[in-house]
């Protein structure tokens, strides 16, 4: 991908550029029922809270509903220029409706952008499918990069249909989510990385992760507060303040770009970005 492209296809994205939030609109389709790993912080019977907003239950469309849902969308929302999928569950762990519903939307509408969030436990096998299908945005969730460290976010992970759990699990999903960025990079995907900051988990541990992800090239980052949500095992821990996580931006930001204005928007938002 040459450097201008990159540039074009981000300064259209209301997600990347903020100064097109007023003419570009995102629209995500909630096609990905379920997950493959477990966050300390979710309950799934709401939406992903990696990159959408917690606490809102959202129904599963199949990718025919969720394209049927669009046509309608941009009749109503013409403004719409960027589908992604981003929940209520993870878009890979059934790889199948994700690759269904952009090769539907791929066919219907070319002129849109294609955007997606996982968190990085089985995307790497599907890049070469995302590549074809030019969908060049791709949010990772990577909260640690210290398998000691992610052992206390990740309760298990299911990966080569076992259940592994503990220290284990945290360095199989870090080292896939890892070899997914070096891939995304190394064929001009727009990656941007949340992270969940965690007090007392990983708060400390995020500037050596900005440090290595900043060396990877990676083009955002987006610090997301702790959402404590109930029922979780961190529903009793208090979120970090913004003035934490303004000084965590300033302390990293020589080594990554930040998104600012990140809303969280549901798993099945559609129009403009309200910030
Ligand atoms: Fe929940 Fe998303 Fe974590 Fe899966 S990846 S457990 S849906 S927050
Ligand atoms: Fe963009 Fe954040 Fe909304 Fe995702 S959740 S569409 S990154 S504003």
């Amino acid at each position: 991908m040459k450097e201008k492209h990159w540039h074009d296809l981000v300064n259209h994205h209301p997600c990347f550029n903020v100064k097109c939030i007023r003419r570009s609109g995102r629209i995500h389709l909630p096609i990905a029922p379920s997950c493959n790993l477990q966050c300390a912080y979710c309950r799934r019977d709401f939406a992903c809270v990696n990159e959408s907003r917690p606490g809102v239950s959202n129904g599963v469309l199949t990718p025919e509903e969720a394209v049927a849902h669009l046509d309608r969308s941009l009749a109503e929302l013409p403004h719409i220029k960027v589908v992604g999928i981003a929940g209520p569950g993870d878009a890979f762990a059934e790889p199948e409706l994700t690759l269904k519903t952009f090769e539907l939307i791929r066919q219907r509408h070319p002129e849109l952008m294609l955007c997606l969030s996982s968190n990085g436990l089985n995307i790497e096998a599907y890049i070469n499918d995302l590549e074809a299908l030019a969908a060049r945005f791709v949010t990772l969730t990577v909260n640690a990069i210290d398998p000691v460290v992610g052992q206390k976010i990740y309760e298990y992970v299911t990966w080569n249909g076992k259940r592994i759990t503990g220290e284990k699990a945290a360095q199989v999903l870090i080292e896939n989510q890892l070899a997914a960025i070096r891939l995304l990079k190394a064929k001009g995907f727009v990656v941007k990385i949340n992270s969940v900051v965690i007090p007392g988990i990983n708060d400390c541990h995020v500037p050596f992760l900005a440090k290595v992800l900043g060396g990877m090239k990676i083009d955002f980052l987006n610090l997301l507060p702790l959402i404590p949500v109930s029922g979780t095992k961190m529903e009793t821990i208090r979120p970090p303040t913004a003035k934490a996580i303004k000084a965590l931006k300033e302390q990293t930001s020589r080594y990554v770009t930040h998104m600012n204005h990140c809303v969280k928007c549901r798993s099945d938002a559609a129009g403009l970005l309200v910030v």
